[in-house]
């Protein structure tokens, strides 16, 4: 007998999805279809806005920063807050459509939508007071910061509102206004705050627009725009940094990973595995920061190898609407074709595969748990930012030889250290590259948490008043009396 599994979602509000351009809903006479990952049908239609939308967002983004700048304090933190309040109000509906739009289960789309409400409201108690850093009584020097102008927000698939607020909230508490596009991978969250916003905020202050990848050239290429902020691949922002040079837009770059976990001997496999394996799988490792090497001392390889393959054969992989499942598929044909090719790969070098490997043939882009013992460290699963759930493990002897190859890397977003020694395990998170290493926890945010990569994972900070900081330009004064005449 087939036992039914419960569903938990409610019905996603029908709706038209509109870009918002000062204020008002746009549709476009080009359209796209947002697909649901688990089940490959259509969910609802959304516009390709063209360059005279980005035209009209940007000449209204640019009119509503003269009288935005001026704002204060209060009233800036007061339209974050109501930000957050448009999102709670909706929060069933956000979470459904986040899990339908995204695939992630109930708990990730959870973590994401309260993270929003909670980074909108964190982000509003931040300021940067002004610095007076020389006054001797008839020299004064003061610091500003002051709001850059319009900003162009462009986000990814993976976390879409999370990473769009991460965004929003510092660039308009600074007192800038915003022209922002989600990836058309994922459009629906992102245009309906849109449209909530526009309850909160005046015409003009945050524009959303929906389009492919060409729009978000388009934006990295216009001249009202001063900065991008940019969440995606390594290869992408390349492209965003050159074309940004037209007129010396400001830039942060959130990028690509591939980060390592380092276990130390002195810890109980059996007592980490179900951490490791989250570190690893979490919104099935579409993650920047998910563990994508996994380095373990050789006295308890074997040991940890066994409890993570016991782990993942109890974890449920299916459609993130049913109650019971801990991860979905993977978002997009795009990327699950990649991460099926990456699996081809394994096989084609005969990588030893413990778990997983080969996809089933069902519909949604669904990837098995795959873990892979050992392969060589110059192996594409290695090398990869795989940006799916297929985790290689690798054995290692010596702790400089494991911080060697750990930093063996182009990229340097963020790494993991587990010990039973906490001393020891600060000694290696010193030596790794990478602008975030966790000791015996990983995946740890804070809107006062500075969060940037070092070498090709990007450029510049999100989050702490460092990321704040990075939404203004630097302004000194210097001042003296008037010399009178002698
Ligand atoms: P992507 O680079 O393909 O797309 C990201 C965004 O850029 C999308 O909105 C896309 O439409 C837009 N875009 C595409 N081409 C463009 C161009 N030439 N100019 C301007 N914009 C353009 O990335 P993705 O596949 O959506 O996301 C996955 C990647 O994002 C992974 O590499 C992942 O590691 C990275 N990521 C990084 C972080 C971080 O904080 N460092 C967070 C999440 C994801």
């Amino acid at each position: 007998m087939k036992i039914e599994r419960a569903v938990w979602g409610n019905d996603i509000p029908v709706r038209e999805y509109a870009m918002s351009i000062n204020g008002r809903r746009i549709t476009s006479d080009n359209t796209d279809v947002a697909i649901n990952p688990a089940t490959e049908q259509p969910i609802a239609s959304f516009p390709l806005g063209n360059l005279q939308h980005l035209d009209q967002a940007v000449d209204a983004a640019s009119a509503a920063f003269l009288t935005w700048r001026d704002t204060t304090i209060s009233e800036r933190r007061k339209a974050l807050e109501g930000l957050a309040d448009q999102i709670e109000k909706n929060y069933e509906a956000f979470l459904t459509l986040l899990t339908t739009e995204q695939g992630k289960p109930r708990a990730g789309a959870e973590w994401e939508i309260g993270g929003s409400i909670y980074w909108l409201r964190e982000i509003a108690k931040q300021s940067l007071p002004e610095e007076v850093v020389r006054d001797d009584g008839e020299n004064r020097v003061v610091t500003r910061y002051t709001p850059i102008g319009v900003i162009g927000g462009i986000t990814p698939w993976n976390f879409p509102l999370l990473l769009a607020v991460w965004k929003i909230a510092p660039a308009l508490m600074a007192g800038n206004t915003m022209v922002l596009k989600p990836s058309p991978y994922t459009p629906l969250c992102t245009l309906w705050f849109g449209e909530l916003a526009q309850n909160v905020l005046p015409p003009g202050v945050l524009n959303v627009v929906s389009g492919g990848n060409e729009l978000g050239q388009w934006m990295t290429e216009h001249p009202g725009i001063g900065k991008i902020a940019f969440t995606g691949s390594t290869a992408t922002g390349k492209r965003v940094m050159q074309s940004a040079a037209s007129n010396l837009k400001r830039l942060t770059l959130e990028l690509g990973g591939n980060d390592p976990a380092i276990v130390l001997p002195d810890v109980d496999p059996d007592a980490i595995a179900k951490d490791l394996f989250w570190a690893s799988f979490q919104n099935s490792s579409q993650f920047c920061v998910a563990t994508k090497r996994l380095y373990v001392h050789e006295d308890i390889y074997d040991r940890l190898v066994a409890a993570l393959v016991d782990y993942a054969r109890t974890v449920q992989v299916d459609n993130g609407l049913l109650v019971d499942t801990q991860l979905g598929p993977l978002q997009n044909r795009m990327q699950y074709e990649k991460v099926c090719n990456l699996l081809q790969d394994c096989v084609a070098e005969q990588h030893r595969v413990l778990l997983g490997g080969v996809p089933a043939d069902t519909k949604g882009f669904f990837i098995p748990i795959t873990l892979i013992d050992n392969p060589p460290d110059d192996s594409r699963c290695v090398v990869e930012e795989a940006f799916g759930p297929v985790l290689p493990i690798l054995k290692f002897r010596d702790i400089d030889d494991a911080v060697r190859r750990a930093n063996d890397t182009e990229y340097g977003l963020a790494a993991s250290v587990w010990s039973a020694d906490v001393e020891k395990a600060q000694a290696v998170a010193r030596r790794l590259e990478a602008g975030t290493v966790w000791i015996n926890q990983i995946h740890v945010f804070g809107p006062d948490i500075a969060f940037g990569g070092h070498k090709q994972s990007g450029m510049g900070i999100e989050n702490s008043l460092h990321g704040l900081s990075e939404y203004c330009n630097l302004q000194t004064i210097m001042e003296r009396p008037l010399a009178s005449a002698a």
